[in-house]
């Protein structure tokens, strides 16, 4: 069985989010993809972020429709910093018969070398990386290590130039954002006054 891992802040999930785990599953066949909400980011360490209950009730309205799409509580039950290398290992755990996966984009490719045990994270699965807008993946490839490289599967995705942070400062500033993600997750972003601190 080929499973996914997706991690992110997902602050909110949008359809650039949705799209690329679509079209990763495609890609590599994948049986389940695993939505796992990040309770701190390491990038993101003092930054403010939404409450994680918010970040997990929003990915199960947005992937609630998909049979192959799961919400999964692991990192932000585990609590403090999120590290990937951390969730696959208890994933090895879980599915030990399982092929694993990570799914990622661009940008997060581009620092990928600044993760915490990126070879063990190398060796444990392979690199779905979805196409970003903006980001140039040839160069971000060129610059890895032969070992990170080959471990790679691009996915050519329909590119999408929608972030969490636009979503939210269109909230904040009163915009639409209609059509940038699902209308479950609008309904739930306006019941619950998201977005309205810069
Ligand atoms: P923010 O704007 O807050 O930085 P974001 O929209 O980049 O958020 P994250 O939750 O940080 O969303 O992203 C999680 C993962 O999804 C990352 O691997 C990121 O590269 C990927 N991703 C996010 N948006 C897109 C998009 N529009 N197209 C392709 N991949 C994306």
């Amino acid at each position: 069985m080929h499973i996914a891992l997706f991690g992110g802040t997902f602050d909110p999930v949008h359809y650039g989010h949705l799209r690329l785990a679509e079209e990763a599953r495609e890609a590599a066949a994948l049986a389940r993809v695993l939505f796992v909400p990040a309770a701190v980011s390491p990038f993101r360490v003092g930054e403010p972020i939404t409450p994680a209950q918010h970040r997990l009730q929003m990915l199960r309205l947005a992937t609630a429709d998909n049979p192959a799409f799961e919400v999964s509580e692991l990192e932000i039950e585990r609590g403090g910093v999120s590290y990937t290398i951390d969730t696959l290992t208890t994933l090895q755990q879980q599915y030990p018969d399982a092929t694993l996966y990570l799914i990622l984009g661009t940008d997060a490719l581009q620092d990928f070398m600044s993760w915490r045990r990126v070879d063990a994270i190398a060796q444990a699965c392979q690199l779905l990386v979805g196409v970003r807008p903006n980001y140039d993946l040839q160069a971000t490839l060129a610059q890895l290590p032969d070992a990170i490289r080959q471990r790679v599967q691009p996915v050519a995705m329909t590119p999408l130039g929608i972030r969490a942070r636009d979503i939210r400062e269109r909230v904040r500033t009163g915009r639409s954002v209609r059509y940038l993600t699902p209308p479950n997750v609008i309904e739930y972003i306006q019941q619950h006054r998201l977005y309205q601190e810069p």
